[in-house]
């Protein structure tokens, strides 16, 4: 049956406060910020904006769990059933969480059901079914000792996470966390609090203690802040720009030195060698690669490397598939391209449009604001030709529909091209050498390399970059390094 988004956007209750202590509650100050929909620009919600004073509270609590021990000395058998049981409340309101992620940040509503809601669920099962099946070490120690290498929760953990996937970067911190067995304060973009606020509700209901997890709604330089500058926070997990991934690096610093782990921007490569296996196959996956979720996304293919000889005929496949994208409702079921999250960053992409015309590069496709009617905000799917490595539109991350196509010569010149970057998070090469697929993948300056396919995925793998994409890796048994401490207890035998 269809379902009628809609209707259900309407009937929807949408959750307004903070969640400290294991209750509801406001901002101390009063202060709330409005919710405002991409879609169509209109206020959905206030919500409470926490600052210092709720982030201290949030503190307080999470330190009293993780002292008392009510969450970290459970067995790791019954942390993972509680954790169990909170996925089965998602799925249980897993339209209601899509609802809340497409009205606060306008991806598409079928991409938020299918791939937000279910990865975030799938996230959390992988990190509880593990948590009973990790073991510790033993070191090779001399006859006399016995050494033992465990792995102990780091304490009380901020996770500030961005707008782009709002559910799934809270929950690529908040599983690996919570199964490790610490207490948690999370901080959701100002853009889209709504689906972490449900979220804590969540957790709760599926048994989750009180003060475990914590989620403070509020400003990136305040309710932010506060946690990044925290005396008694031991870990921050933070996904968001490289620009703000600096300042947590910086708060580190000037308080506690809290372990910081960074998953920022990129500007990733997508090179399509002249012996590309499949012309039509890497058409399709450059432009998923750029213009799925709308462009949002941190592993955006956004420069694509061609090698000369194929330009003609690739251009024109790319072409054609481009030409039946556009961004749609995001509560019709049918849409694939959405808004982008609010009109300051649509008026940002608009300007790197400019900025590219103005240096020179040639507009293929796109270039506009779209849909500006309903009151939302969004731009036309944007493809630019003749760009040069060292173009503005080529170095800076415009986190937008926007793709920039440059061309290669030679294989090495690909490389050069592809690594002239500050950031390293992603990079592809479609090729049918195994000899260039391999020796690319080895002098490619990036987390992550996928060969002949683009931004595939799966839990059992590492995620994240090299260079100013950050330090550290989500996902994969690696995440659980971010949110543990190593112990070493010696035991010395009897002479
Ligand atoms: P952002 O850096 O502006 O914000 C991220 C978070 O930091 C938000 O919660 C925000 O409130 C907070 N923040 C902002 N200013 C702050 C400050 N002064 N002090 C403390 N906290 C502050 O990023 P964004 O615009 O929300 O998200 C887009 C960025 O996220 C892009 O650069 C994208 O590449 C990156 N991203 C990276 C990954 C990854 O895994 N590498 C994944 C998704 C998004």
């Amino acid at each position: 049956m269809r379902i009628d988004w809609h209707a259900k956007a309407r009937d929807l209750a949408l959750p307004r406060q903070a969640f400290i202590d294991g209750r509801y509650v406001d901002a101390i100050s009063g202060a709330t910020m409005p919710c405002i929909s991409p879609i169509d620009g209109r206020i959905i919600a206030t919500v409470a904006s926490c600052d210092s004073a709720d982030v201290d509270a949030a503190v307080r609590s999470a330190r009293s769990a993780f002292e008392d021990g009510r969450w970290r000395n459970q067995n790791p058998a019954e942390r993972k059933r509680v954790l169990l049981a909170v996925a089965d409340q998602m799925e249980a309101h897993a339209e209601e969480l899509a609802l809340m992620e497409t009205l606060d940040m306008g991806k598409p509503i079928s991409d938020a059901l299918s791939i937000d809601v279910a990865s975030s669920i799938a996230t959390l099962r992988w990190f509880a079914e593990c948590i009973d099946k990790v073991y510790d070490e033993i070191a090779p120690t001399p006859q006399n000792s016995l050494a033992l290498i465990t792995r102990e929760p780091v304490g009380v953990v901020g996770a500030v996470v961005p707008w782009n996937f709002p559910l799934m970067m809270a929950m690529w911190k908040l599983a690996p966390a919570l199964a490790a067995g610490n207490s948690v304060i999370l901080k959701p973009a100002e853009q889209s609090p709504l689906s972490a606020l449900r979220l804590a509700g969540l957790f709760a209901e599926g048994g989750l203690p009180g003060g475990v997890l914590n989620v403070v709604p509020g400003l990136g330089p305040t309710a932010g802040k506060a946690i990044g500058l925290h005396m008694d926070i031991d870990a921050v997990g933070f996904t968001g720009s490289t620009e703000v991934g600096r300042l947590f690096l910086q708060y580190s610093g000037q308080s506690n030195m809290k372990r910081v782990g960074l998953e920022c921007g990129g500007k990733s490569p997508h090179i399509i060698h002249a012996d590309c296996p499949d012309l039509d196959r890497a058409a399709q996956a450059a432009n998923s690669a750029i213009f799925f979720n709308q462009g949002e996304i941190c592993n955006a293919g956004s420069r694509l490397l061609v090698d000369r000889r194929i330009a003609e005929p690739f251009m024109e496949k790319l072409m054609q598939v481009a030409r039946t994208k556009a961004a749609g409702d995001p509560l019709d079921p049918a849409t694939s391209i959405g808004a982008l999250v609010e009109e300051r960053h649509m008026q940002r992409v608009l300007d790197y449009i400019q900025i590219g015309k103005g240096e020179g590069a040639k507009l293929l496709l796109g270039g506009q604001r779209t849909r500006s009617n309903s009151g939302g905000f969004y731009v036309e799917p944007t493809i630019f030709d003749a760009v040069t490595p060292r173009m503005t539109i080529a170095q800076e991350e415009i986190f937008g529909p926007v793709l920039s196509v440059l061309y290669f010569d030679t294989p090495e010149q690909a490389l050069q091209i592809a690594n002239d970057t500050m950031y390293g998070l992603a990079a592809a090469v479609w090729t049918g050498s195994i000899d260039t697929a391999i020796r690319s993948s080895r002098a490619l300056r990036a987390g992550m390399v996928y060969v002949n396919c683009y931004d595939v995925d799966d839990l059992t793998v590492p995620f994240g970059g090299f260079k100013q994409s950050g330090m550290g890796r989500d996902k994969s048994l690696h995440a659980l390094e971010k949110y543990t401490e190593l112990k070493t207890t010696w035991i010395a035998l009897s002479p």
